[in-house]
């Protein structure tokens, strides 16, 4: 397989460099180790608004993914999900990307869009083997919230995602307890004074301090056992469904190994291309760093807007790269497949 620029990553600046570079004929393909694109926004954060986005004055995370999936229908690319980019190695003028599913992609470009690097749930370290649970009763983020409607459902957590879902999954009918090992929350004060009113109103039940010991079930949850770290009692409780929101790991994963220049876990690259200290490899967005940076979409998208000017350069080396204005640029509507009425 070979491709114009091969992006590692499909969150947003991932997805937006499809749009820049198709818009100069490239064509790009994605590979993300997660079941869907939009990194942060959609796994970490999907239903909360963001409010700067320019010229969007709100939108939920996972409507700017959809956005971001919408205007980079016009052109052609591969997105190929389930795959983490292990390694990259120079052939000749061009670079072979393997994953590990044994993917074998050849390129000229290389764009590293991969944010924080590869997340991995934080599970909790139990002696019971609860996989056959997973993906069925037990998560560890919410794609889709309806299916805790009328439902028994456990959060274990201490964090905003505890606490933010505790609201929301209550406010949908769902019978909520919420599990932590302390009585004392990292979550937003606003936030957890809003789940101490509900505990307060019998709308939630807070149980604390106690940690999970055990997890029966193989289709539905059996049985879960708690045990409370003070007292040393161990109580059962009943649930539908078990929610972790123990956090992430963020793991840099192979980009480690890819003997590229390194400032902490980032990438530095030089401002005026977001080339790294390879030529042909680019990083963009959260994965990068430079004097001023900011982790922000906006900044991702300036700087896979410039990366893509000198990718065009590396496909078809000597020739102009054209520039054009959306409005106005009649080459640019037909990629889009726009005509005026
Ligand atoms: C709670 C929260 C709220 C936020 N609010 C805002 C906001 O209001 N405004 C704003 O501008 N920003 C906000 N951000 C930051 C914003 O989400 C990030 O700046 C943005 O997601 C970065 O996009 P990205 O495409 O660089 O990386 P990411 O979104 O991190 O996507 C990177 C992708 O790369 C994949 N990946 C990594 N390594 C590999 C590999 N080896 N192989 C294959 N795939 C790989 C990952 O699975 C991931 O899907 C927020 C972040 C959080 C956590």
């Amino acid at each position: 397989m070979k491709t114009d620029i091969l992006v590692i990553g499909a969150g947003p600046v991932g997805l937006f460099t499809v749009f820049e570079a198709g818009i100069l004929g490239l064509k790009c393909t994605l590979i993300d180790n997660l079941d869907k694109p939009g990194g942060q926004c959609a796994e970490l954060y999907p239903d909360k608004p963001i409010f700067d986005i320019p010229g969007v004055p709100y939108q939920t995370a996972q409507e700017h993914v959809d956005a971001l999936l919408k205007q980079i229908e016009p052109f052609e690319y591969d997105l190929i999900l389930n795959e983490r980019v292990e390694s990259m190695t120079k052939k000749n003028d061009l670079w072979e990307v393997s994953t590990n599913k044994g993917t074998n992609i050849e390129t000229p470009n290389i764009f590293i869009a991969a944010g924080a690097g590869s997340f991995e749930p934080i599970k909790p370290n139990l002696e019971c083997d609860f996989s056959a649970l997973e993906g069925k009763k037990i998560f560890y983020s919410i794609k889709d919230k309806t299916i805790f409607e009328d439902q028994k459902v456990a959060i274990f957590g201490g964090g905003d995602s505890a606490l933010d879902w505790t609201i929301e999954l209550q406010k949908i009918g769902a019978n909520v307890s919420l599990i932590h090992r302390r009585d004392a929350f990292r979550g937003a004060p606003d936030t957890e004074m809003n789940v101490r009113k509900l505990t307060d109103e019998k709308k939630i039940k807070l149980l604390t301090p106690f940690i999970i010991k055990d997890i029966k079930g193989d289709e539905n949850i059996d049985s879960i056992k708690l045990l409370n770290t003070d007292s040393k009692e161990v109580i059962d409780i009943d649930a539908d469904y078990i929610l972790f929101f123990y956090g992430l790991n963020k793991k840099l994963g192979p980009i480690n190994e890819w003997n590229l220049e390194l400032s902490g876990n980032k990438i530095q690259v030089n401002t005026e291309t977001f080339e790294t200290d390879k030529e042909g490899i680019f990083a963009v967005g959260d994965i990068n760093t430079y004097p001023g940076k900011l982790n922000l979409i906006l900044s991702g998208f300036h700087e896979t807007t410039l990366a893509v000017q000198k990718a065009f350069g590396r496909v078809y080396p000597g020739e102009r790269v054209p520039f054009g204005y959306t409005t106005s640029s009649k080459k640019i509507h037909e990629k889009l497949g726009y005509s005026e009425k």
